[in-house]
């Protein structure tokens, strides 16, 4: 069978490699894909949002199955397109991807259901909000409703920096639409983690819990970037804890979607804050796979992905097989110089056809006229280590790392340490 994946990231790397394993996978297409991901699939140079063009081309190559990778194509129906050509499609519609399209949509659901996440108002004006927060204590939380690349979410710990997000949000409109509502939000304290689950209307098959590590630098100093390294799973946090995230969070939200007339189907991405006395709550939700968190769940799966993915796509969810293997794996992003603000592209990368023990997925890279790789994105590579625990993979994707260079190249030295102690 043939499959368009769409996307062009390490995570649609992840997924390309996990699908080509399948031994019922022929032609997998990519599109737009990347220089790296060539290496498995076949490059399609269409954008994510030209619906039109991607129908017609799953249409001519009269593929079996599209897999949707990223978050903003989800939120503008991109699976509603394929659906109405009679194209299967693995990914939620337009009204469900919306948990993760409409912050104001998934923080009403949560609480008309009894859904544990932090306490919250919305504001649709600047004066209200600004009344409100003035009230409230520090540290809070000042989020755009919308999608806004990771970058819609202030945690302020002075009053500050808190009318500055609000206002940068509802005045000056940063995010343009995607800020015409704001949640303020409680400020929870504790440990994240990051639960994926297969999803089919009531049907909850969780995978394995992962950790993302969002800022910069080393001890979660600097700016938020879209992720600079993952582990799974999680020895420190206790089995009985994501349990509990998935039967009293996980499993009511893909109820609530369904009595909601918004059945969800794909990956639902659940990030929770774990409190100090081990209650999770909800952060946010995601309608698809993570990126980095795929990076180091995928390479764990043993069962078939296209599998999955078709029994989700037929309704069979709750009869495929799923099995996990019991190797921890970490992975560690090489950043450009100067990434998440603005980094140069082009730069020579050496070493990568050296490496034997560790994976590679490719997020942002290119060849150049030589055939040679270089650099083509903020976030260039993602390196993942597997072994018998957190440590030996830890190990295996910083000896990999180190033997990959280019100008520049920048990496967090601290990912999976707080697994180790
Ligand atoms: P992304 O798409 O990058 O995952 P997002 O824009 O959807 O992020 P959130 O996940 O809601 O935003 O928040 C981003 C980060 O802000 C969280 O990973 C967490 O570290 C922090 N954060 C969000 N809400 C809270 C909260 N209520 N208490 C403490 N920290 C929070």
């Amino acid at each position: 069978m043939d499959i368009l994946v769409i996307g062009g990231g390490g995570r649609e790397h992840a997924i390309c490699c996990a699908l080509a394993k399948s031994p019922k996978a022929g032609t997998i297409y990519c599109a737009p894909g990347n220089a790296g991901i060539g290496q498995v699939a076949e490059i399609v140079p269409i954008a994510v949002n030209e619906f039109d063009k991607l129908t017609a081309f799953a249409q001519e190559k009269q593929v079996g199955l599209v897999v949707v990778g990223p978050d903003d194509p989800l939120a503008d129906g991109i699976v509603d397109a394929f659906e109405a050509k009679k194209i299967p499609v693995f990914g939620p519609r337009k009204n469900a991807a919306h948990i993760e399209g409409s912050k104001t949509f998934m923080k009403d659901l949560l609480k008309k259901y009894n859904i544990p996440t932090a306490a919250y108002e919305k504001f649709d004006n600047y004066d209200d909000a600004k009344a409100y927060l003035d009230l409230q204590k520090l540290p809070i939380v000042i989020k755009a409703d919308g999608l806004a690349a990771g970058k819609g979410v202030t945690v302020a710990f002075t009053r500050e920096e808190a009318e500055a997000a609000l206002k940068d949000i509802m005045v000056s409109k940063v995010f343009g639409d995607a800020g015409s509502q704001v949640v303020i939000e409680e400020f929870l304290e504790g440990q994240e983690m990051s639960i994926l689950a297969f999803v089919d209307g009531e049907v909850v098959r969780p995978m394995s819990a992962a950790q993302d590590h969002k800022q910069v630098y080393d001890h979660d100093k600097g700016p938020n970037t879209g992720g600079m390294g993952t582990y799974s799973p999680l020895p420190h946090i206790a089995e009985s804890i994501i349990e509990e995230a998935v039967e009293t969070i996980i499993k009511p939200t893909a109820k609530a979607m369904v009595a909601e007339g918004r059945p969800f189907r794909g990956v639902l991405f659940a990030g929770l804050m774990i409190s100090p006395d081990g209650k999770p709550k909800t952060i946010e939700f995601n309608a698809r796979f993570g990126d980095p968190e795929t990076q180091v769940v995928l390479p764990r799966l043993k069962s078939d992905l296209l599998e999955i993915f078709l029994a989700s796509v037929n309704g069979t969810l709750d009869q495929v097989e799923i099995e996990w293997s019991d190797e921890a794996a970490v992975c560690v992003v090489l950043a450009s110089g100067g990434y998440p603000a603005s980094y140069p592209k082009g730069l020579p990368i050496s070493g990568l056809d050296e490496i034997e023990d560790a994976f590679v997925f490719h997020a942002g890279t290119a060849k150049n006229e030589a055939g040679e790789w270089i650099t083509n994105g903020g976030r260039v590579l993602g390196v993942v280590g597997l072994g018998q625990d957190i440590a030996e993979a830890r190990d295996k994707a910083y000896a990999a790392a180190e033997r990959i260079t280019f100008e520049g190249k920048h990496q967090r030295s601290d990912i999976a340490a707080k697994a180790l102690v």
